[in-house]
């Protein structure tokens, strides 16, 4: 990982930080979906580190799925389609908790939120570890938030930088940015 841990990035939330807020979301999940069997849906590839241990803290009935979102752009249109992709199950009547990595424009999330509502759960949610309100650029309603941070580039703990960094434990910032 010599680009990543070398001078260009620095340590930004570190482990410890960032496992007491993701117990902190299991439990708070633990209150609100009690008995209500969830299916949380992760957005791939950058929730995966994240959605492993938020899972691990949440002690209720509950289920787990991915999905991809695939963007290309529409030539009949102006601007990016997105696709969901790996969608089996069906959310018709489910309590859904749509997990995500970071909320940055908020496009993929408010794309991915009208396409999925449009199936009819019984209710359906946002839960991201990272989200910068500075960004936001659509109207969006993020239900839980692990950490509101300003808008910088972060690497790690799931999140990438050109495929790399994923499997650092904590999150980094490239520093000159900081
Ligand atoms: P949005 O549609 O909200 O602009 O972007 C969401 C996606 O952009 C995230 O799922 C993530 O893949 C990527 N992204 C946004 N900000 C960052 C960042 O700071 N670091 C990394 N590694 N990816 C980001």
């Amino acid at each position: 990982m010599k680009q990543i841990k070398d001078k260009n990035f620095i340590p930004f939330i570190e482990s410890p930080t960032l496992q007491a807020r993701v117990r902190e979301l299991g439990q708070q999940l633990n209150k609100d979906y009690s008995g209500k069997n969830p299916l949380l849906i992760g957005v791939l590839n950058g929730s995966f580190m994240f959605i492993g241990d938020l899972f691990k803290s949440i002690e209720i009935e509950c289920e787990v799925t991915f999905i991809r979102v695939a963007s290309y752009h529409n030539t009949e249109s102006t601007g990016q389609v997105k696709q969901i992709l790996g969608l089996k199950e069906d959310i018709k009547n489910r309590h859904i908790i749509i997990v995500e990595d970071i909320v940055d424009t908020g496009m993929t999330m408010q794309e991915v939120l009208g396409q999925l509502a449009s199936q009819k759960p019984a209710s359906i949610k946002i839960l991201t570890l990272l989200y910068k309100p500075e960004a936001l650029k659509v109207p969006l309603k993020v239900d839980y938030i692990g950490f509101e941070i300003e808008t910088k580039f972060v690497v790690g703990y799931g999140l990438d930088y050109d495929g790399m960094g994923r499997n650092l434990d904590a999150i980094y910032v490239l520093k000159q940015e900081s």
